[in-house]
């Protein structure tokens, strides 16, 4: 069993050949020990299955947002298959920096949703509406419904992008519930059915070189410590949120 060794106000050593923290190496790791701790994982929507019939002690939400790469997100997929466990993938269409529909990546993507992953929708229909003036619950479902064709599945999830515009497709959910445009969820909604967020310990990588945390949606100011820390605090509900581009095997440039 890999015993982690803590250095550096708390980060682990990836004890092998990298410098750097955030290495596939190194997340692998930590999930495993998020495991070895005795949580049970579960996908956004598996999250909204187990909520209603009881949430196991220890449950690991495991969200990643496809902000980048899709390689990359092939290659987290990977470490989920070897660790046995399922995450959900968020997948843009209007990205300047991947077209999903690509030769390679439409490969990538498939192969996750074939190993049992969930695809959701990662949306900038806010960004959409106001670059294009159209509305923005059209935009939504022009991009669902094109998703779904794409991978051939059914998308009951939605998570809102943070990109560069400087408008919060957050926003969009003011005064809508999912369930009321046939979601099971939204990624931050306070519903009921769903309310993870609010009711949890959220560790995320959005600040690419560290990680941070919010305890049942206050950001815990200072608190640097990685995935596989937190979890050897057993809190009982646990939310990932990582993004595959702030992985690497050696190093960020590579
Ligand atoms: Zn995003």
């Amino acid at each position: 069993m890999w015993v982690p060794v803590q250095i550096q106000g708390g980060h682990y050593n990836p004890a092998m050949s990298s410098n750097f923290h955030f290495t596939f190496q190194n997340l692998k790791r930590q999930l495993a020990d998020v495991l070895e701790n005795g949580y049970q994982c579960t996908t956004c929507a598996g999250y909204v299955e187990l909520k209603r019939i009881g949430l196991p002690p220890l449950t690991w939400v495991n969200r990643v947002d496809i902000d980048v790469s899709v390689p990359k997100a092939g290659r987290l997929a990977g470490i989920f298959d070897e660790l046995g466990v399922k995450g959900t993938f968020f997948v843009r269409l209007h990205a300047n920096e991947y077209n999903p529909f690509s030769f390679e990546n439409y490969k990538v993507l498939k192969a996750i949703r074939d190993a049992g992953h969930e695809l959701g929708y990662h949306s900038e229909v806010i960004d959409q509406a106001t670059i294009w003036d159209e509305d923005a619950l059209a935009c939504l479902r022009r991009d669902v419904d094109v998703l779904e064709r794409m991978f051939d599945i059914k998308v009951v999830g939605v998570a809102s992008h943070g990109g560069m515009t400087g408008l919060n497709n957050l926003d969009f959910w003011n005064g809508k519930k999912p369930s009321d445009l046939g979601f099971a969820y939204e990624g931050y909604d306070e519903e009921e059915e769903f309310g993870l967020f609010n009711n949890c310990y959220y560790v995320s990588d959005s600040e690419w070189t560290r990680w941070k945390c919010y305890n049942n949606g206050q950001l815990v100011g200072g608190d640097r410590r990685s995935i596989g820390e937190h979890a050897a605090d057993k809190h009982p509900l646990l939310h990932t949120l990582i993004h595959p581009e702030t992985y690497f095997d050696a190093h960020f440039y590579e």
